[in-house]
C-alpha cells in the first residue's frame, strides 16, 4: 500500500466510529457534567450524626460546593478509558526512546507492590512495626551498592535529576567542611540537560568539556579545564552517544588529580549492569534511575526514584534519615532495621518521608528475580539488540541518509545523523519521527545529544523481539523511500494519531495550562 492509499484523505480513510465515540469524542468531562448525576451513592451513615461545627470550624470549611463534574459511572469509566487510548505507551508498542530505557515492566512487580503490607503501609508507622519494609529498603541499598561498586546508598531522591542534585550537594558539603572554595563543575557537551541544570541549582558554574572526533571525552580539553577550582566532573559511561569511554581511568586520574569528585549519571546503567561498575572506574557518586534500568513504569511523569551510591569520603553527608540494620544483640535476637536521624553532617532531607516506596518494591523484586547472572544478561541483551538494530538499519539501506554518527560498536543505544537525509530528501528528523507514529512506533529521541546535527537517539532495550526490531528498521526504510518520491507526506505527518502535528513553539511560548470552567 502506498502512503496515499493508506493515509491520504484522513477523514475518508478513518473507519466509521461507534455512535458513542463519534458523538462526543472531543468533550471534556466538565462539558459532560449534568447536575445531580452520580457515579457513586454513599451508603446510609451508620454512626450517630454530629454537628459539623464540632468536627471542623466553619472558617475552615468551604462556603460553596467544589466544582466537580457530575457524571454517571459508565461515563466516568469511558472518560478515562478514552483518554488512555489517546496515549502511546510501552504496553501498546515499540518505544525506542534513547536515554529513557523504555523497557517492559514485568507484571509480577505490580502484584508484589500491591500486597497490603506494602501498599497500605503508612510512612509515619513506627519503624518497629514496619520491619519488613525497612528490611526491603536496606536490602535494596545493599544490592544497589554492589551494582554501583560504591558502599553507601541513600534511597531518598525521587528522580535521576534529584539524585544529581543530591550528589552535587554532597560534593559541596564535603568541600565546605574542608574550607575549599571550588566553584566550577565540568559537564561534557553531550550531557543530558539535567546535568548543567543541577550544577546551576547547586550554586556552581557550568564549564563544558568537548567531545573528540571518535565520540570520547576530549582529554586535552579536560586537562586544560581541570584545575583546583573544579569541584566535580559529571559524566555518564556509556555516554549519551551510546559509546563506552575507553579512557575512563585516565579521566578519573585527571579529575582526582585536582582533588575533584567524579559523578556518574546512571541513566545509561542498562548497558553495564553486572559487567562493569562505576565505582571500579573511579566514580565517587552514582545515581540510579529505578524507573529506567530497574523497571518502575515511567513515561507519564512519575513516580520514579533516583537513589545514589557514594564512596567513603561522601558518606557522612548523605541525606537524613538513612535506613540502617542494627546487628542482633545475641541470645537468638534478630537484627533490627531502623531509620537513623543522628547524622550531624547530613545535607538534610530531600523530600517528605523516605522515598517512593512502591518503586523500591518493584526494583527490589526485579533485582531478586533476575539475580546477578540475570542482570548481566539484561545488559548483554540490551547491547546486542542495539548493535543488531544498527546493523539491520544499514542492511535496510538507510545508512546513505541516516549514517551512524560514530562508526563504532555501540552500547545499549546509538545515534544516527540525519543531516544527509535533510540535505538529500528534504525531510528533517522531526518529520521522520512524526511519520513513524503512523507506523505504530514511538519515535526515538530526536535532536539529542546536541552535538549531532539532526540527531536520532535509538534505544531498543533488551525486552523487544527480533521481529519488532526488524519491523522498526523496515519502517524507517519505508519512510525514507516514501520521502524520495514525495517529501511532503512526511512533512505533514502524522495522519493516524488522535492529534496531528502540534505547534510546539506556540505551546512553549503561549501555554494554555488551564481551561476556564
Ligand atoms: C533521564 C536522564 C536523566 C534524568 O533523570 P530523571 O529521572 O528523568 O530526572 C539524566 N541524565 C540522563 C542521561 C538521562 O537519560
Amino acid at each position: 500500500m502506498s502512503a496515499e492509499t493508506r493515509y491520504d484523505g484522513q477523514r475518508a480513510a478513518r473507519p466509521p466510529r461507534w455512535f458513542s465515540e463519534a458523538a462526543d469524542d472531543e468533550l471534556t468531562i466538565f462539558e459532560r457534567s449534568r447536575p445531580g448525576r452520580r457515579a457513586f451513592v454513599a451508603p446510609q451513615c451508620d454512626v450517630p450524626d454530629r454537628p459539623l461545627d464540632e468536627l471542623l470550624p466553619s472558617r475552615l470549611r468551604r462556603s460553596s460546593p467544589p466544582r466537580l463534574p457530575e457524571v454517571s459511572e459508565p461515563e466516568l469509566v469511558r472518560h478515562y478509558n478514552r483518554l488512555s487510548k489517546r496515549n502511546f505507551d510501552v504496553d501498546t508498542g515499540f518505544y525506542p526512546l534513547g536515554s529513557c530505557t523504555m523497557k517492559h515492566n514485568p507484571r509480577l512487580h505490580e502484584r508484589v507492590a500491591a500486597l497490603d503490607g506494602h501498599a497500605r503501609l503508612h510512612p509515619l508507622q513506627d519503624p518497629l512495626r514496619a520491619q519488613g519494609a525497612l528490611e526491603l529498603m536496606w536490602r535494596l541499598q545493599q544490592a544497589l551498592a554492589e551494582i554501583a561498586g560504591l558502599p553507601y546508598v541513600s534511597l531518598q531522591p525521587s528522580a535521576g535529576s534529584h539524585g544529581e542534585l543530591a550528589g552535587v550537594l554532597l560534593t559541596r558539603a564535603y568541600y565546605e567542611e574542608r574550607g575549599e572554595g571550588r566553584h566550577k563543575v565540568l559537564t561534557p557537551d553531550t550531557a543530558h540537560g539535567t546535568n548543567p541544570a543541577t550544577v546551576t541549582m547547586a550554586g556552581y558554574d557550568v564549564v563544558k568539556v568537548g567531545t573528540d572526533s571518535h565520540g570520547n571525552v576530549d582529554l586535552d580539553d579536560l586537562r586544560a579545564k581541570a584545575g583546583e577550582d573544579v569541584a566535580c566532573l559529571m559524566l555518564t559511561n556509556p555516554s549519551t552517544l551510546g559509546l563506552f569511554e575507553p579512557a575512563i581511568e585516565e579521566v578519573a586520574r585527571v579529575v582526582h588529580g585536582v582533588g575533584a569528585t567524579l559523578y556518574y549519571d546512571g541513566a545509561n546503567l542498562n548497558a553495564i549492569m553486572g559487567i562493569s561498575r562505576p565505582g571500579d572506574m573511579g566514580f565517587d557518586i552514582v545515581h540510579f534511575n529505578l524507573h529506567k534500568s530497574f523497571t518502575q513504569p515511567h513515561g507519564g511523569g512519575g513516580p520514579g526514584a533516583g537513589p545514589i551510591a557514594v564512596s567513603e569520603r561522601l558518606e557522612p553527608y548523605l541525606p537524613r534519615p538513612v535506613v540502617v540494620r542494627r546487628a542482633p544483640a545475641g541470645n537468638g535476637s534478630e537484627a533490627v532495621y531502623d531509620l537513623d536521624y543522628d547524622r550531624p553532617k547530613s545535607i538534610g532531607r530531600l523530600r517528605g518521608f523516605h522515598g517512593n516506596y512502591g518503586v523500591f518494591v518493584r526494583s527490589y523484586a526485579y533485582i531478586r528475580s533476575l539475580g546477578e547472572a540475570g542482570l548481566r544478561e539484561v545488559s548483554e541483551t540490551a547491547v546486542l539488540n542495539a548493535n543488531y538494530l544498527l546493523a539491520r538499519l544499514r542492511r535496510a539501506g538507510v545508512a546513505e541518509y541516516l549514517p551512524a554518527a560514530y562508526e563504532r560498536i555501540c552500547m545499549h543505544e546509538f545515534v544516527l545523523d540525519g543531516s544527509p537525509m535533510k540535505r538529500e530528501l528534504q525531510i528533517r528528523t522531526l518529520d521522520l519521527a512524526k511519520r513513524l507514529l503512523d507506523h505504530g512506533v514511538h519515535p526515538p529521541t530526536v535532536y539529542f545529544p546536541l552535538i549531532v546535527e539532526e540527531a536520532l537517539l535509538v534505544e531498543p532495550t533488551e525486552t523487544e523481539t527480533k521481529e519488532t526490531l526488524d519491523r522498526f528498521a523496515d519502517a524507517v526504510a519505508d519512510v525514507l523511500r516514501e520521502a524520495r518520491a514525495d517529501p511532503e507526506v512526511a512533512r505533514a505527518a502524522p495522519y493516524t494519531t488522535p492529534v496531528r502535528r502540534l505547534d510546539e513553539a506556540g505551546a512553549a511560548r503561549r501555554p494554555v495550562v488551564r481551561q476556564p470552567l
